[in-house]
């Protein structure tokens, strides 16, 4: 069944690579929140023209930085130059100074064309976009700059990461050795709070199950805690699919070779495999993408399998 959102709500449904965008208009200003990755930036710059039939993007939002929901800010930048991007205020200068390996870019092996930031965003603010005004939400755990936004009179609330129908992404602060599942937890209380009706999520369909989720999200998160192995087992899955979703098809020895030198795989390797080396690690894993289906493999070539 499909979720009605009010009319000036549009959530153009992505997938995996990118994340989903959604566009807000009817008011003064029209907004987009997330860009989805780089590779796809024609396809988000072609939805969202068509959208606003001749409008122009006023602004642009992102939820948190990483490279599939920021990946088309360049692009939008150069088509619509006079956009206000608005990221959290804590990565303000990272942007700025585009770190790359702040940003965590160089840790993923993934891309990010630089782009210019003009507005910080911090939980407690509460922006206008499409007539309606949305609080900023504090929601580390799968990333510790990322936000969420809620609006209370239609109790929509926009999750990011944070929340899916289906779990919610990786919990990357845990990917450099420091506890990030304490404020996953933290964050799914203060949706639970919060109690929206609608979720629209960063990737994936729109829902109102809200507690089903949540109540899926913390069995999940309950057992990466015991098990934090399976968690680094799962990161380092998602992190080479993700590869094979920007690459479509690679040749094997290459995907391998460049997923031993990813440094979020050698620190996952270090902390949880330190029996197994790196390749063999990747190899496993790519293993097991191979068996569920996720990848497929022709003579000396990978292909994504979705
Ligand atoms: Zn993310």
């Amino acid at each position: 069944m499909a979720v009605e959102l009010p009319a000036q709500i549009t959530v153009f449904e992505r997938g995996w690579l990118s994340s989903n965008n959604i566009l807000l208009t009817g008011g003064r200003e029209t907004v987009l929140v997330d860009t989805g990755y780089c590779t796809q930036a024609n396809q988000t710059r072609a939805l969202v023209q068509d959208a606003l039939a001749g409008r122009t993007l006023d602004r642009i939002v992102n939820t948190h930085l990483h490279s599939d929901h920021c990946g088309g800010n360049a692009h939008l930048q150069e088509v619509y130059p006079s956009v206000r991007i608005g990221i959290a205020q804590s990565q303000l200068d990272n942007v700025q100074s585009w770190r790359e390996e702040a940003l965590t870019y160089r840790a993923t092996g993934q891309q990010c064309p630089r782009f210019v930031a003009h507005d910080a965003l911090s939980p407690g603010d509460v922006i206008e976009m499409g007539d309606l005004a949305w609080s900023v939400v504090a929601g580390a755990g799968h990333d510790p700059h990322e936000f969420l936004l809620f609006e209370p009179v239609h109790r929509i609330l926009i999750s990011a990461d944070a929340l899916w129908q289906h779990g919610y992404g990786v919990v990357f602060p845990e990917l450099e050795g420091e506890d990030g599942f304490a404020d996953v937890a933290t964050t799914l209380d203060r949706i639970e709070a919060l109690a929206p009706r609608t979720v629209i999520p960063g990737h994936g369909a729109v829902f109102l199950d809200v507690e089903e989720a949540l109540a899926r999200a913390r069995r999940r998160l309950a057992q990466q805690r015991e098990d934090p192995r399976s968690h680094a087992w799962h990161a380092l899955k998602v992190l080479l699919k993700f590869k094979l979703l920007e690459q479509r098809r690679v040749e094997r020895a290459s995907l391998l070779e460049w997923a031993s030198t990813m440094p979020y795989a050698r620190a996952l390797g270090m902390m949880h495999f330190v029996d197994e080396p790196l390749p063999a690690l990747m190899e496993r894993a790519l293993g097991s993408l191979l068996k569920s289906g996720a990848a497929r493999q022709q003579e000396e070539w990978i292909e994504d399998g979705c």
